[in-house]
C-alpha cells in the first residue's frame, strides 16, 4: 500500500470551481484520485472540467447549491453512480460569508450562511457515511474546512464563526463516532487566504481592522490556497491513518502570534 498517494480513491470535494476547493480538487486529483466537486455556476464548472481534463486530471462536475436539502442528495446520488457506491473522502470545502454586525443580523442572512456552510457540511457527512463503509480502498476520510475565526473572535463575523466553531465540534464528534467504522474524520482550518471571500471581506472591514489583523500574523503575508489543498491532501492519505478529530490551523501562525 502507497501511504503517500491517493491513487485509486474516490473524492467528492465542495465548491470546487473556485479558490481553496479548487486548489484541494487539483491536489488530489494529482495524487491519483478521482475527483467529483460542484458549485452553483454551471459555466464556471464546465471550464474548470475542460482544464482539468486537458492536463489530464480525472475530475466529473455537477451542479449543486449545498444549501438545499434536496440537491444535496441529488449530489450525493451523482456521486454514487460516478463512483459505483464508493467513496473514499468526503472534502466538506463550500462556504459563504456573510459579514454584518450582529445586532443587526437579519434571520435570512443567518439561515443562508448556517445552511450553507454547516448544515450542509453535517448532511453531506451523513449521506456519504454508507458510501464511505463501501468504500474500504486506501482510506476513509473526511476533511472539514473551518476557519481560524472559529476559534477567535472578529469584528462583524459573529454568525460565521460560529458555523466554523460548530464545525471544530462536529469534527471531532464524528471522528469519535466514526473511528470503529475506519472513518478518519479531521477539519483544516484557514487564516487569510488568497481568495474571492478575502478580497470581500477585507473590502468591506474597516482598514485599520485588516492591518491590526495582518499585524498579528507572525508570517507577515496571506496564505495561498496550495498551502491549505496540501494538508487537505495529506489528511486523506494513508500516510495520516492515526490522525483523526483534529483542528489544523493553516494560518502563518495567527492563533499563536
Ligand atoms: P471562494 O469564494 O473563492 O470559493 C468558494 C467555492 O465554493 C466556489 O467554488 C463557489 O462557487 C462554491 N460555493 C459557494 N457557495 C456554494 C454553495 N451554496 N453551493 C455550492 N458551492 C458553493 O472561497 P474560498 O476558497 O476562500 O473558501 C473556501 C472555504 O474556505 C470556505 O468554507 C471558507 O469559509 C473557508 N475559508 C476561507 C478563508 C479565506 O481567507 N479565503 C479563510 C478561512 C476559511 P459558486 O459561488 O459558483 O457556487
Amino acid at each position: 500500500q502507497e501511504r503517500w498517494s491517493l491513487a485509486g480513491a474516490t473524492a467528492l470535494v465542495t465548491g470546487g470551481s473556485k479558490g481553496i476547493g479548487h486548489a484541494i480538487v487539483e491536489e488530489l486529483a494529482s495524487l491519483g484520485a478521482r475527483v467529483h466537486t460542484c458549485s452553483r455556476n454551471a459555466a464556471e464548472l464546465e471550464a474548470c472540467r475542460r482544464r482539468w481534463a486537458e492536463t489530464g486530471l480525472q475530475v466529473t462536475v455537477s451542479v449543486c447549491d449545498v444549501s438545499s436539502r434536496a440537491q444535496r442528495e441529488n449530489l450525493m446520488a451523482t456521486v454514487d453512480q460516478t463512483f459505483e457506491g464508493k467513496l473514499d473522502i468526503l472534502v466538506n470545502n463550500a462556504g459563504q460569508c456573510v459579514m454584518n454586525a450582529a445586532a443587526g443580523y437579519t434571520g435570512e442572512e443567518y439561515a443562508k450562511v448556517m445552511g450553507t456552510n454547516l448544515e450542509s457540511s453535517f448532511h453531506l457527512a451523513q449521506l456519504a457515511h454508507p458510501l464511505l463503509l463501501l468504500g474500504g480502498g486506501i482510506t476513509r476520510a473526511v476533511v472539514n474546512i473551518s476557519s481560524i475565526a472559529g476559534q477567535v473572535g472578529l469584528p462583524s463575523l459573529a454568525v460565521y464563526s460560529m458555523t466554523k466553531g460548530a464545525m471544530n465540534q462536529m469534527t471531532r464528534s464524528l471522528a469519535v463516532e466514526w473511528a470503529g467504522d475506519r472513518v478518519r474524520v479531521n477539519c483544516v482550518a484557514p487564516g487569510g487566504i488568497n481568495t474571492d471571500i478575502s478580497r470581500d471581506v477585507e473590502m468591506v472591514m474597516d482598514p485599520e481592522v485588516v492591518e491590526r489583523m495582518a499585524a498579528r500574523v507572525p508570517m507577515r503575508r496571506m496564505g495561498e490556497t496550495e498551502e491549505v489543498a496540501s494538508v487537505v491532501a495529506f489528511l486523506c492519505m494513508p500516510a495520516a491513518s492515526y490522525i483523526t478529530g483534529q483542528v489544523i490551523c493553516v494560518d502563518g501562525g495567527h492563533t499563536i502570534g
